[in-house]
């Protein structure tokens, strides 16, 4: 019989790990608390790296036709309208040959086309199922029920994953919740003056920060769309909603008066959903039959942009050890050995840019404004910002 291997979540993660496996010619069956698998959060930015992944996935034509291209981020001070970030992607060294080395996109475009891949391929989909526990290859729901045994489970879960928190437990880690979150609303793409080739941010300080991100479109229609995001700490969020929606506009409207027209599109509090941000990092990603990947491995603020680029890179590392290992630990070993040093990397960066980002206090955002700002702007530094922003320092894009 041919192995089998439960995955928990139907995030893009576990989609892309699902598809790869059953492509194996594995039986794969993906467990998600929902009544159906669905896609939920923000827009998000699709960098080089998990554009690779998608390219040995045949997806990237199907994702980019959805998506919007992006070249460049750029942010600045609210007040003086100093530029304070100023990244291209033209200034990566290998830039793709496709000139396609960003994409924004909406979440309901890339589960759409990894959700209809995987049932093309056989994939199953148990729903309903919260999944509490694993143990052995078998997964405990969260009324207690514990499933049949599988030859391996891959936990997808997402940042706030049980299985997970269990295996940080024991490895001696803990989870940080971070003081900081977001408000954000998907929103119809604004037009001029902003570029629909770039993330744009407008900062006050590191308190208050404005972002908006094209996506493209939706599958289900042609229009469209960007995301806007407003830093918030999740512990103000119910003075935010107190406080009420003319004021909180006007505040936005003094510090960005070109986003005028698109508040207007955010009718109320509720179409904007607050997203609360957490760190950890998981020693090691894997245990007996059990493999973590995606945030359930490696959670943090998405300040750089490399959730759903890192959970890709997992995903396929984790395929790739599967199939090119014939003893599960060996793969399991290989899987953790080849993704350890770029989650390191990239998880400390995020904790160490962050507060450049969100935070209280004039200090940090005045390094990030008189001095990151013009080390920024020299050559060599263009080149760096440009490889950090796409996920390739240490290259960990499989050949
Ligand atoms: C505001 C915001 C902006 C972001 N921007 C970017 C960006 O620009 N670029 C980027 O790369 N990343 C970005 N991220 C991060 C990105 O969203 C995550 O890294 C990514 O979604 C992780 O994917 P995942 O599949 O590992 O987990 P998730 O997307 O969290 O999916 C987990 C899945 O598991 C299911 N699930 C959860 N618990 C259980 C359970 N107990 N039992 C069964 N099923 C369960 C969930 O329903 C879900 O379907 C952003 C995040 C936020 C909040």
């Amino acid at each position: 019989m041919a192995p089998s291997v439960a995955v928990v979540g139907a995030g893009p993660t576990g989609l892309a790990l699902a598809l790869m496996l059953a492509r194996q010619g594995r039986r794969v069956v993906v467990h998600e608390r929902f009544d159906e698998p669905k896609p939920i959060g923000a827009g998000f930015m699709l960098q080089p790296t998990g554009l690779h992944v998608l390219d040995r996935l045949e997806l990237t034509d199907k994702v980019a036709a959805l998506g919007q291209p992006l070249n460049h981020l750029f942010g600045r001070e609210a007040r003086r309208r100093r530029i304070v970030l100023d990244v291209r992607y033209s200034d990566l060294k290998s830039p793709r040959p496709d000139g396609v080395n960003a994409l924004g996109v909406h979440r309901a475009a890339i589960f759409h086309v990894l959700h209809d891949a995987c049932l093309a391929e056989g994939v199953q989909f148990e729903t309903s199922r919260e999944i509490a526990s694993a143990s052995d290859g078998r997964l405990t729901d969260a009324s207690g029920a514990i499933g049949p045994q599988f030859d391996l489970v891959v936990d997808a879960s997402g940042a706030r994953s049980p299985i997970a928190r269990d295996l940080l437990a024991k490895q001696g880690g803990r989870r940080h919740e971070l003081e900081w979150g977001a408000l954000w609303a998907t929103v119809p793409w604004p037009g001029d003056p902003f570029d629909a080739t770039a993330l744009e941010q407008v900062y006050r300080g590191a308190a208050r920060m404005i972002g908006v991100l094209p996506v493209g479109a939706r599958p289900d229609s042609p229009d469209r769309l960007a995301t806007f995001f407003w830093s918030l700490k999740s512990a103000d969020h119910d003075y935010w909603l107190r406080a009420g929606m003319e004021r909180w506009k006007a505040e936005v409207r003094g510090l960005w008066p070109e986003v005028a027209g698109l508040l207007e599109t955010i009718p109320d509090p509720e179409a904007l959903t607050l997203a609360r941000y957490g760190h950890h990092t998981l020693s090691l990603p894997v245990a007996d039959r059990l493999a973590v990947v995606g945030d359930a491995a490696h959670s943090t603020s998405p300040q750089l942009g490399q959730g759903v680029n890192m959970g890709l890179l997992d995903a396929f590392t984790l395929a790739e050890a599967l199939a090119t290992h014939a003893e599960l630990d060996e793969a399991l070993t290989a899987y953790a050995r080849i993704r350890r040093w770029h989650v390191r990397l990239y998880q400390a960066l995020s904790m160490g840019f962050t507060p450049f980002y969100q935070a209280d206090g004039q200090a940090l955002p005045w390094v990030r404004d008189h001095v990151l700002g013009k080390l920024a702007r020299l050559p060599f530094a263009a080149r760096i910002l440009a490889a950090t922003v796409s996920g390739v320092l240490l290259d960990p894009r499989p050949r």
